[in-house]
């Protein structure tokens, strides 16, 4: 309950196109505050949420209120895809389509074909 794992990457700003931190919650793997990077691998086997091994899966994730450091601009609540393949974390991207996560039982993620 009211548990995550954090993801600290970068992300391109939308407002002036420089890189920026951002800091995302998301729930999928063993879930107890773990902080990663992208290109690691997830961690299972404690509070797992979804499953291992999925070829490919969008998590949803969440950040906090954001002021981009080069031109100032405030972001609030952001929401970001999550592109997890074989338990990698390969790519973050602003999220595109919330209703895919909730066509799914649970709505911490979803597969995705492509
Ligand atoms: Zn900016």
């Amino acid at each position: 309950m009211g548990t995550f794992n954090i993801l600290k990457t970068e992300i391109k700003c939308g407002n002036c196109d420089q890189v920026r931190p951002v800091v995302i919650q998301f729930r999928f793997g063993d879930t107890w505050q773990l902080v990663y990077q992208l290109g690691e691998k997830l961690i299972w086997g404690g509070n797992d949420i979804g499953k291992a091994n999925l070829n490919v899966v969008n998590v949803y994730g969440y950040s906090g209120d954001n002021l981009c450091p080069h031109c100032n601009k405030f972001f609030e609540e952001e929401e970001f895809d999550i592109r997890i393949e074989r338990d990698f974390i390969t790519a973050v991207s602003a999220m595109k389509n919330y209703k895919k996560y909730r066509e799914n039982e649970d709505d911490e993620y979803y597969e995705v074909n492509d």
